[in-house]
């Protein structure tokens, strides 16, 4: 097995090629520099010799020399092997001193090995004759001399254009930070006036949670320096009232694991016992190295909560008065009716009793007036008990509801020719609160009859059902007196009435209105003054298992 002698000190180096020449069956020894190499040389025979030039302690051509005078070395062949004397020079003096090759790293493995088993194949004779014509040591030493302050000028201009390079890269870095530094104290200023804390809020992967920045806000809002809760979270959320500390964290998880805002209200201690509301808005987004990463805001929210409380606390009160209020309306409305139809009761009797006509006319006049008190009681337990009472679903058969509804308005026309008109088209079951569209239309049909014009012959009164696709649409029409444009915007409001001729309560409207959106519909009107007016109900079909 041939002996290779490699002499390196490059440790990697060395490992590669000694790995490289191992699997081609080659016995190889290392050196770390050449004076070792001449050691190894002189107690153990070795088939070739693959140096590096520059090494500590005694490089390659020092090495190359040392052999070359040594009879018993000479004959070895000498292969340099280097990847800093790369110069025609230092080639020329290398082979002027013995030396076999000249090879510049790096080189393929398939290449080294061949240039070795060449060297190895050659014929000892011309080696040796290599070794004869070596020049004199003079000489031999100028050569060396010369190549050496050659490479130390090379190295000397290297490390200069290093040191420039070194030192352009201190002033850009210098530079850097001072612009960091800039950057960074304007968004102290800018973050400063802000009136709340501005925050960076870091979370790692292993769950650890930190403050990347807090601004100067945090001392009048948290009642902390901005200091005091940089860094590790915990001096945070130990601020957080213990009642809402879990929710916190929770949310906190829950906007990393979802990557979406985070806002929560909270009470933070800021001296023991004394909470105050903090809100909390923030973005998070995740970053390369892992963490997650929130930018956000804490605002003092106390005086919105005291605010909010205090219109809560008004909003429940105002709910409990309303109520009674309802409730009292409701029994006292109710209560009156009973007087009141007794009263008309005896009215009536009064009436059949007595034959005097001045005495008949009072008693209409006082008819009259306890109808209309007695219909204007009726509306508002009407509009009572469409605040009060659930919704009850049940079948609506449309054609029996419009004659009902009819019949039970139309002997409030007593003296003129009434035609009334119905189209009913139903092609679906409907279900639908109907006790609530009996007042919605009874109200309607008894102004359709009210309102009439006295110019024209006859009332006319039209209605239209087209029940289908899970609504129905209820046209109300008459050839009435009609109402002008600037009064149609406000004809749905309490008290409202477009005209004199009206002896009504204003409330027929308002309530049809509320009955109607109570049940999920609509009502409109379109009117033309002296043509008439048409009512349009749109009420969804309430289906029984919807
Ligand atoms: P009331 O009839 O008791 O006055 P409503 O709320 O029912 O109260 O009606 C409000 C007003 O709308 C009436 O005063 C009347 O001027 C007008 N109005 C309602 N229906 C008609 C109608 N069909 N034709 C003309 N005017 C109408």
């Amino acid at each position: 097995m041939k002996r290779i002698l490699i002499a390196d000190d490059k440790e990697e180096n060395l490992y590669l090629l000694r790995s490289l020449l191992e699997t081609e069956n080659y016995l190889v020894l290392s050196a770390a520099n050449g004076s070792e190499a001449l050691d190894l040389l002189r107690n153990t025979p070795c088939d070739i010799i693959v140096s590096d030039i520059l090494m500590p302690v005694m490089d390659g051509f020092a090495l190359c020399i040392e052999c070359k005078k040594d009879p018993k070395l000479r004959q070895i062949p000498f292969i340099f092997y280097t990847a800093t004397y790369t110069d025609p020079k230092d080639e020329a003096f290398a082979l002027g001193l013995g030396a076999d090759r000249f090879l510049t790293k790096p080189l393929e493995p398939e290449i080294i090995v061949k240039e070795i088993q060449q060297m190895l194949a050659r014929p000892l004779v011309s080696v040796r004759n290599n070794g004869e014509k070596q020049e004199d040591e003079k000489v031999v030493l100028k050569l060396y001399n010369q190549t050496l302050v050659r490479k130390l000028e090379t190295k000397m201009a290297e490390l200069e254009l290093l040191n420039t390079q070194l030192k352009e890269q201190i002033a850009e870095q210098k530079r850097t930070q001072k612009k960091l530094r800039k950057s960074e104290k304007l968004i102290r200023e800018i973050t400063a006036s802000i009136p709340g804390v501005v925050y960076q809020f870091q979370m790692e992967p292993d769950g650890k949670m930190f403050f990347s920045f807090v601004s100067d806000g945090a001392n009048e809002i948290l009642n902390v320096s901005p200091e005091a809760i940089y860094g590790d979270a915990q001096k945070a959320f130990s601020m957080v009232h213990p009642e809402e500390l879990k929710s916190v964290m929770e949310s906190i998880q829950e906007s990393a694991s979802t990557i979406s805002p985070w806002s929560k209200i909270f009470r933070a201690t800021m001296q023991p016992g004394v909470y105050k509301w903090i809100q909390g808005v923030s973005v998070p987004q995740k970053l390369e190295n892992g963490n997650i990463l929130w930018n956000g805001t804490f605002f003092d929210y106390s005086e919105i909560k005291e605010y909010q409380t205090n219109l809560e606390n008004k909003n429940s009160e105002l709910i409990k008065a309303n109520d009674e209020l309802d409730r009292f309306v409701y029994s006292a409305s109710h209560d009156m009716r009973a007087p009141l139809t007794s009263l008309m009761g005896l009215i009536n009797l009064t009436k059949e009793e007595t034959a005097n006509d001045e005495m008949q006319l009072r008693l209409d006049m006082m008819n009259e007036t306890v109808v209309k008190l007695d219909d204007f009681i009726r509306k508002i337990l009407d509009y009572s008990r469409n605040k009060r009472q659930e919704i009850i679903k049940e079948s609506i058969a449309w054609d029996t509801l419009i004659d009902d509804c009819w019949n039970s308005v139309k002997f409030h026309n007593t003296n003129k020719k009434c035609v009334f008109n119905k189209h009913i088209q139903q092609m679906e079951d409907f279900y639908s609160d109907k006790n609530r569209i009996s007042i919605v239309l009874n109200n309607l049909l008894a102004n359709a009859l009210k309102y009439s014009d006295c110019e024209k012959p006859a009332i006319e009164i039209t209605v239209d059902v087209n029940a289908h696709e899970g609504k129905a649409i209820v046209k109300i029409a008459d050839n009435g007196i009609g109402i002008s444009e600037e009064h149609q915007e406000r004809i749905f409001e309490m008290f409202f009435r477009a005209t004199n001729i009206s002896t009504g309560s204003g409330l027929g409207l308002y309530i049809a209105k509320d009955t109607i959106e109570k049940l999920g519909g609509r009502l409109w009107l379109s009117s033309e003054l002296g043509t008439g007016t048409t009512f349009y109900l749109e009420i969804p079909n309430a289906f029984l298992y919807a």
